[in-house]
């Protein structure tokens, strides 16, 4: 039972073997999604054969544009199609915004049949929710290697300052040329290697909560992420020397994750507590004004900062220690948990978020049955977490990419760093290391080992 991932002569991707008995329901990813070299210069062949009709608006930015942008235009116009050009030009760096999503939409007319993103997270976000609000279909060629959400069905964007996420769908075609993928920055490139670092953490989590609450876990989902993200982390040199090669298995890896979003129909296996952390990080920076860190590496940072959390509790049977009873008469009230996510997350974003995970607050009997059941298990929770890769082969491939390792290089603050760290885990019912430790009154303790997990003051 495993999937096997072939091209046919077309370089489209082909996805093989999608058997699974897990219980879950299984979609097989139909959208044409190309991989290979040269496929530029086959982008207007391409286009046309998948997107419906003749008139197109094509959105891209400065750095884009040159990039891409004008070669798939021409070859558009030259097939007698009418490309109207959303050029979204910014001083510095684009973002997923009411006023780009406006330039998009103005730039659309009644006659307009689809629409083409070129770019990589922001560019493709903000197309994906402008052809959702007009139930147009898109195309994208991607620009970057640097997330995993080509494939998504959520848009990330900005609203006056603040992030919400849409539904939206994904692209009815994606291209993905080596060629250009190879010229990405390399902060770029180390942002896709970190936002694929964070399926380990992802998988342990979604494996942690098949045993302690019996959720639906899918073998095959997790097999084909986690094989995926191996063969990065041992290829790294491969990635970093931008060989084709090294990048074809970036872009692979974050295909793969994407693709079983698509699979199960929800983002088990590709994230879990490393992205409700950055989440926050990202809500807190807005909130004093400033840009969110770039996603995946902040996503990367925030892998290697919690892992020791995961080596630690498998080194050594902290749950034998536990008193039920203990833990139990410690309990924090419904309203000073309600308090807690309000002060992380803000009034507004905190409410919805109790409001959208009910049942996040446990009931006693809950607790404790979640706490028997941990130190039932704890062996098996060990040999989970044993089956992710050492600690040290993170941080090498963090510093041979010059990627963040401390939150100061992302301009996180200590008190956000402390804030993130309690209140990530809340931000969805989702379960985790993190919440297993917290029902078992351990979280501070091993957070006491980090050392950039200082408790807030106040
Ligand atoms: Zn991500
Ligand atoms: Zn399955």
């Amino acid at each position: 039972m495993s999937v096997t991932l072939s091209y046919d002569d077309n370089q489209r991707l082909l996805l093989d073997g999608i058997a699974c008995d897990c219980g879950l329901t299984h979609q097989l990813p139909d959208r044409p999604i190309h991989v290979g070299r040269g496929l530029l210069a086959r982008a207007g062949e391409l286009i046309s054969r998948y997107l419906p009709g003749t008139q197109a608006v094509l959105v891209a930015d400065d750095k884009t544009w040159p990039l891409a942008g004008r070669e798939v235009c021409e070859q558009l116009r030259q097939r007698g199609f009418k490309v109207d050009v959303c050029l979204i030009r910014r001083d510095g760096e684009m973002l997923p915004d009411e006023t780009a999503c406006g330039e998009v939409l103005l730039t659309m007319t009644d006659t307009t049949d689809f629409l083409i993103s070129v770019g990589s997270g922001s560019l493709t976000d903000t197309t994906r929710i402008a052809a959702m609000r007009t139930g147009k279909p898109f195309a994208a060629v991607a620009t970057a290697p640097s997330m995993d959400g080509y494939t998504s069905v959520v848009a990330p964007l900005l609203l006056r300052g603040s992030k919400i996420h849409r539904q939206a769908h994904s692209p009815d075609l994606i291209l993905c040329d080596l060629d250009i993928l190879r010229q990405a920055p390399m902060e770029m490139i180390a942002g896709g290697v970190g936002d694929v670092l964070g399926k380990y953490i992802a998988i342990t989590d979604w494996r942690i909560g098949q045993e302690i609450n019996d959720e639906a876990f899918c073998p095959l989902c997790a097999e084909m992420v986690i094989a995926a993200v191996d063969r990065v982390t041992e290829h790294i040199d491969a990635i970093i020397s931008r060989s084709e090669a090294g990048i074809r298995l970036l872009t692979e890896a974050l295909l793969l994750a994407g693709l079983t979003i698509m699979i199960i129909g929800h983002t088990r296996a590709v994230a879990s507590v490393e992205h409700n952390i950055v989440h926050l990080w990202d809500m807190m920076q807005l909130a004093r004004g400033r840009r969110q860190p770039p996603h995946g590496l902040a996503v990367g940072l925030s892998t290697l900062m919690i892992w020791p959390v995961y080596t630690l509790f498998a080194a050594d049977n902290q749950l034998s220690f536990v008193d039920p009873d203990a833990v139990l008469a410690q309990r924090i009230s419904h309203e000073q948990r309600a308090w807690q996510i309000m002060a992380a997350y803000g009034e507004e974003a905190g409410r919805m978020i109790i409001a959208e995970n009910p049942d996040d607050f446990l009931t006693p009997d809950e607790q404790r049955r979640r706490i028997d059941r941990a130190r039932e298990r704890w062996p098996r929770l060990r040999d989970i977490i044993a089956d992710l890769p050492p600690y040290e082969t993170i941080i090498n491939v963090q510093k041979k990419l010059q990627a963040p390792r401390l939150p100061q290089d992302l301009q996180i603050e200590p008190d956000q760093v402390s804030v993130s760290l309690r209140m990530g885990k809340d931000y969805r019912s989702r379960y985790s290391l993190f919440k297993l430790l917290d029902d078992c009154g351990l979280l501070e303790t091993f957070l006491a080992t980090l050392p950039w997990a200082k408790p807030t003051v106040g």
